[in-house]
């Protein structure tokens, strides 16, 4: 077995129980290094660290699968599996969810979601895509899934070496799925939808807006296939408009009204969010609720006033369109904007707009995308629920 040696002087992180080892904190190899392989790693002390997968090629070099001395084989995928499963079924994730959240069930870029009978995944690095044929033995044998997808249409595994492909993994299937969320039923294209094929992260957030829905005029911007729009008009919302830039999108998210029966109280247009709400403002349109779900907005920390102006841009739009007292229902999705910031963003939008903030409800991700402590992104996801009034 190769072992890797850390440097003496390298922060507590790996210590501390974060997985992952750059590459500049190795001080030496011993034995040969093919990337992909299983390696241990130890301490400068000599003290065992762990065992996980390499690759030089990638900026993190290391990422450990286990800090005890065991061997990783096909076992070991089926027990990291099914001790994920036990604890999605333990918090009440078991229809859907998010089976493996990667780093955060120490399965390190592994993504698997699990549309009821249908499982989808993404092996994001070289070092875990190696043992896909072990991940999809350890799905068959402990779901018996009526199909397993691979979505790794990821630009991600380029920065690893990896090709970007999609496929079956089991035998074919039809790739449109229904699946129900609280109550409703969505159509998931597993195939060409976005990411795996639905956002599950939102599933609890979408029925956190039970309540301040109700008899309202609804605008949702970022709709994708109308998710957080059909939940509204389920809670006895009077009017909604969703928009989202992709006509695909616009087009599942009708398909979804009428699968429930709202296509009546739910309409969707493919705009640009941005235009639309710049217009609305002008035309003086007002809503009791405003929701925004917009995409990341930039993918690299250089990026981040990017997309802090961008938030900030669609918020104090969001904010304007709302009648005295309605509420604004917004989130981020990216880890790089933190929960911090994300709030002094609003803040300020609201300044902007002259309003004043009364606060609902603010929380992440659905838990079963665990947050781990200490693994900062892990806690990606915002969501921001706001009474808003004149000043
Ligand atoms: N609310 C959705 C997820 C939204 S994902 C859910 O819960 O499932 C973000 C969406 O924003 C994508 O569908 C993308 O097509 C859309 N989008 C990106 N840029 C946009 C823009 N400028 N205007 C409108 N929609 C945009």
């Amino acid at each position: 077995m190769t072992k890797v040696f850390l440097r003496k002087k390298i922060a507590n992180r790996i210590a501390n129980g974060h997985p992952w080892i750059y590459g500049n904190e190795i001080e030496k190899i011993s034995g040969e290094v093919t990337g992909g392989d299983i390696v241990d790693v130890f301490f400068a002390d000599g003290k065992f660290a762990g065992s996980g997968y390499i690759n030089q090629k990638s900026q993190i070099a290391v990422r450990l699968l286990t800090r005890k001395k065991e061997e990783i084989n096909e076992a070991f995928f089926y027990k990291s599996i099914s001790d994920a499963w036990q604890y999605r079924k333990k918090i009440g994730y078991i229809e859907n969810c998010r089976l493996v959240f990667g780093e955060a069930d120490e399965l390190p870029a592994l993504i698997i979601d699990k549309f009821n009978d249908f499982f989808v995944i993404q092996t994001l690095s070289l070092g875990i895509d190696r043992w896909k044929p072990a991940i999809v033995k350890a799905l068959q044998g402990i779901f018996n899934p009526k199909g397993i997808y691979e979505r790794n249409d990821v630009p991600v595994r380029e920065l690893e070496g990896l090709e970007q492909q999609k496929g079956f993994l089991s035998a074919p299937f039809d790739t449109n799925i229904i699946i129900n969320e609280n109550g409703l039923q969505f159509y998931v294209d597993i195939e060409n939808g976005q990411k795996t094929g639905y956002f599950l992260d939102q599933c609890d957030n979408r029925r956190a807006i039970k309540n301040i829905v109700k008899d309202a005029e609804v605008l949702g911007a970022f709709t994708y296939t109308g998710t957080f729009e059909i939940h509204a008009a389920h809670y006895g919302a009077k009017q909604v408009l969703g928009l989202d830039i992709s006509a695909n999108a616009v087009e599942q998210a009708n398909k979804n009204a009428k699968l429930n029966g709202l296509e009546n109280i739910c309409k969707f247009e493919a705009v640009n969010a941005f235009d639309a709400l710049k217009n609305f403002t002008k035309e003086e349109r007002k809503y009791d609720v405003v929701m925004l779900d917009p995409p990341a907005f930039t993918k690299s920390r250089e990026h981040i006033d990017k997309a802090v102006s961008g938030y900030k841009e669609i918020n104090l739009r969001g904010m304007k369109l709302l009648r005295n007292g309605g509420f604004l229902v917004t989130s981020s999705c990216t880890n790089l904007v933190s929960p911090d910031l994300f709030l002094h963003t609003i803040e300020a939008a609201a300044k902007d707009a002259k309003k004043k903030l009364r606060q609902v409800i603010f929380r992440a991700q659905a838990s079963d995308h665990p947050i781990v402590w200490g693994l900062e992104n892990t806690n990606y996801l915002k969501f921001l629920i706001v009474e808003v009034t004149d000043r």
